[in-house]
């Protein structure tokens, strides 16, 4: 098999990254190398590149001799990275309501529209990959490499949180609270998006339910009493 033929790497990281995100692939699962390129029609170099790209996001666990497996992101590591992400989206929105240009401005009100469309016709996959991508074109219009890397890496750990602990089946990151923030962006009111962003994270977190359950499988006893 050539390695021009089948998804490339990146839409097979894509489609794993939505299974986990729509649920259909949980924590734990391992994802096999061999039936991987199966399923993919594509050489197991090629899935062996997805899986790493798929570690370096956090999505993935490679465990030596065992294979890879979706990972368990712990309440501790989904609260870190909601704290890490409200400072970085606040950094990302201070700099666009100094440099945003008309262009960078239809952009992001093209996504939105995009967003609505799919929230209208109640696409999963679109509303899923649509509402990450808000945030991540947001940083990608910044034109840092490392806030958008940053970014990317912050986007893909939440949504597998997200698919973990999610307490309601609705999406909350929506077209409304992000079409407030492109426009307060449009008017230059850092004050006034920075604000609507913070709050705007609240609402998506706010949807998990990162109570702290104590692990008991490590203690039959304990777990069975
Ligand atoms: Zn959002």
């Amino acid at each position: 098999m050539t390695e021009a033929s089948g998804p490339s790497t990146e839409q097979i990281v894509e489609k794993v990254w939505l299974s986990i995100a729509e649920r259909r692939l949980r924590t734990g699962v391992q994802l096999k190398e061999a039936q991987l390129a199966t399923i993919f029609n594509v050489s197991r170099a090629r899935i062996r590149r997805a899986l790493t790209v798929l570690e370096r996001d956090g999505l993935v666990r490679i465990i030596p001799n065992r294979g890879a497996f979706i990972s368990k992101p712990s309440v501790d590591e989904a609260r870190d990275v909601f704290f890490v992400r409200r400072t970085v989206e606040r950094c990302v929105i201070e700099r666009l309501c100094k440099t945003v240009s008309k262009a960078d401005l239809k952009r992001l009100r093209d996504h939105v529209a995009l967003e609505r469309t799919a929230n209208a016709k109640n696409i999963t996959t679109d509303i899923i990959k649509l509402s990450g991508g808000f945030h991540l074109l947001l940083a990608e219009t910044v034109g840092s490499d490392f806030l958008y890397t940053t970014m990317r890496d912050l986007i893909s750990r939440s949504s597998l949180i997200t698919a973990v602990y999610r307490n309601t089946d609705r999406i909350n990151c929506g077209p409304d609270e992000h079409a407030d923030i492109v426009e307060a962006i449009a008017g230059k009111d850092a004050e006034k998006a920075t604000h609507l962003m913070a709050h705007h994270l609240e609402h998506v977190e706010a949807e998990l339910d990162l109570s702290e359950i104590p692990d008991l499988s490590h203690d039959l006893r304990a777990a069975l009493a």
